[in-house]
């Protein structure tokens, strides 16, 4: 029977849950305390002399090696809003004009309200009432958390320990991200990656479809970061670029602006489920940290999570 779902965040994995659900004939409402769509796969925009520049400040590119993901992916591309991004890798593929674009379309086709931070779920009657300043009213016969592992405790505790428990177990690696924007070219290849302190870092330019403004996208490995975590946003751009330097031969291109993000929770731990579903009590769980830390992965675990609630009806 047909069920009134309520999904926990508007990522990739949500998104890919919710639209399989729709699709089958189920009503969906998508909640994301974010102000926009991309989750970890944002873009992030800054003014620059009276212009506006853009970063991808989360996921760098992302590949596809199952059938159902290079399906959608195909048709991303049929509709432009994904290209390759050979500087990358063979086989790399970018959200166009901007690494947020395959999630906003999706969800610009569902039913998602931004802003709405939920704190939890509660039982009423056979259904569930979501609980927050931002939660709507209306009563739900499923609940989805679509929403990063150390998260979900806060979400599902009470609901669903087992699935709070998992999740509590699965830790994710921090990655701090800084975002410059050079006057002029540094004398640097596209793609660095494993650079000492520097995990990545990447010309955002070479991209397909983005601007003209040398906007680079230079992130801390994990342990860098991680060491680093409570660092001042201004002094983990000055760190990390001063590392940059180094790669570059000692001199880079004056810096028009820069700015850094902190990801407590950038790439998750893997643990091994695809995704929960329980069917008695109608609540579930998708997301990258059930199916492996990738943009792929996040988008599979949706898939699987909408698979088992049409299998369980
Ligand atoms: P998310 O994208 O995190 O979506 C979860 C959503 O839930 C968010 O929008 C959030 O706002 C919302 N949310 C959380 N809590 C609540 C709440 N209580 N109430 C309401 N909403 C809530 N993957 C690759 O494949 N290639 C890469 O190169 C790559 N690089 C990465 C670099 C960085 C810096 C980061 C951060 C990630 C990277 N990843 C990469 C990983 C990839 O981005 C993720 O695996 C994928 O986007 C996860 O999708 P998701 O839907 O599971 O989670």
């Amino acid at each position: 029977h047909l069920m009134e779902f309520a999904i926990i965040g508007a990522g990739m994995a949500g998104l890919a849950c919710g639209q399989r659900l729709s699709a089958a004939g189920h009503g969906v409402r998508l909640f994301d305390k974010g102000r926009g769509p991309g989750g970890r796969m944002s873009s992030r925009r800054a003014e620059l002399g009276g212009k506006a520049v853009q970063f991808d400040h989360g996921a760098q590119y992302f590949t596809a090696r199952d059938e159902r993901f290079l399906r959608q992916v195909e048709a991303w591309e049929a509709d432009g809003i994904v290209a390759p991004w050979p500087a990358a890798r063979e086989g790399a593929w970018v959200g166009t004009p901007a690494m947020n674009a395959p999630v906003k379309a999706m969800a610009e086709r569902a039913n998602v309200t931004f802003g709405a931070r939920i704190e939890g779920i509660r039982a009423v009657g056979t259904g569930w009432k979501l609980c927050g300043p931002d939660a709507p009213r209306e009563i739900f016969d499923a609940v989805i958390s679509a929403i990063p592992a150390e998260q979900v405790p806060a979400l599902l505790a009470a609901s669903a320990p087992e699935m709070a428990t998992l999740a509590k177990q699965t830790v994710s690696d921090p990655c701090w991200t800084v975002m410059a924007v050079f006057a002029e070219r540094p004398d640097l290849p596209d793609t660095l990656r494993n650079a000492g302190a520097i995990g990545w870092a990447a010309r955002n330019a070479s991209k397909p479809g983005r601007g003209e403004a040398e906007c680079w996208v230079v992130q801390g490995s994990p342990e860098w970061s991680r060491t680093n975590l409570e660092e001042e946003r201004e002094a983990v751009a000055t760190l990390l670029l001063e590392q940059l330097k180094q790669h570059a031969g000692g001199t880079l291109p004056e810096l028009l602006h820069s700015d850094a993000h902190r990801w407590r929770y950038a790439m998750c731990g893997d643990a091994g489920e695809g995704a929960l579903w329980d069917a008695s009590r109608h609540i579930g769980a998708c997301g990258d940290w059930l199916h492996g830390p990738r943009v792929e992965n996040a988008y599979l675990s949706g898939w699987e999570l909408a698979q088992r609630v049409l299998d369980s009806a």
